[in-house]
């Protein structure tokens, strides 16, 4: 059977990167999130095995040492990683999946997955970015602070991506990132092998 897409979606924290990628989720049937597992705990309202996959340190570290991850990072101090398993799972049930990653485990699988789509999300500006922080109201003080220091560093890596996003109105980003993903799934290469099939091409 032939393989997903898999979209890689990095963005400063605040930006609307998980209000993006559900959206996505919930309107292609055949596009999944891919369940990370992290070290943080649950912010009021996430569910383990939905959001995240909330694990303790040990766990974690032992899913490292087992070679468990396509990728993982340390992301504002905590762990977070995409199981391989997880991720081979969806792709070869010929589904397509999104990948909500930080710019370091971006960079990490791009080197693995030579074929995946990387989109990156922009807020019209950090002061933007902070008041989404703010308005969430699901961190600290001190941790909306850190992602803001972050924001910037993460922003100059934007090269590394195929596709930029600025989430100004989110309707119309939405829109953008639905565009890409249909150009995405109409590319030849991914057409070409399904055409052959449907019209018995040898
Ligand atoms: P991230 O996953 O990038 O940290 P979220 O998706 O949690 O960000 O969004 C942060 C906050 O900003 C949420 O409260 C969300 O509803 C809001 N938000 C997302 N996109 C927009 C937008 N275009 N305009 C205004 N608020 C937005
Ligand atoms: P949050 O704690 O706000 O949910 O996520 C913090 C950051 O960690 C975000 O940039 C998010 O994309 C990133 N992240 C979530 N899951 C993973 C993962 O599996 N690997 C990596 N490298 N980053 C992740």
């Amino acid at each position: 059977m032939e393989q997903g897409i898999v979209f890689i979606v990095s963005a400063p924290s605040g930006t609307g990167k998980t209000t993006l990628c559900r959206m996505a989720v919930d309107f292609f049937p055949d596009l999944r999130h891919s369940i990370s597992y992290t070290t943080r705990k649950p912010r009021p309202g996430e569910r383990d095995g939905v959001d995240y996959r909330f694990v303790d340190e040990a766990t974690f570290e032992g899913m490292v040492a087992d070679g468990e991850f396509i990728e993982h990072a340390e992301v504002h101090g905590k762990k977070y990683g995409t199981s391989t398993k997880d991720l081979q799972g969806l792709l070869s049930s010929g589904l397509d999946v999104i990948l909500d990653i930080d710019v370091q485990g971006a960079e990490k699988i791009r080197e693995r997955l030579r074929e995946g789509v990387f989109i990156f999300i922009l807020p019209p500006s950090i002061e933007e970015c902070e008041k989404r922080l703010r308005r969430r109201n699901k961190d600290s003080a001190e941790e909306i602070k850190k992602r803001l220091n972050k924001a910037l560093e993460e922003i100059r890596r934007v090269e590394n991506y195929d596709y930029i996003i600025i989430n100004d109105d989110l309707d119309s980003a939405f829109e953008r990132l639905k565009s890409i993903i249909i150009a995405e799934r109409t590319k030849k290469q991914r057409m070409i092998g399904k055409v052959r099939a449907r019209f018995n091409l040898t």
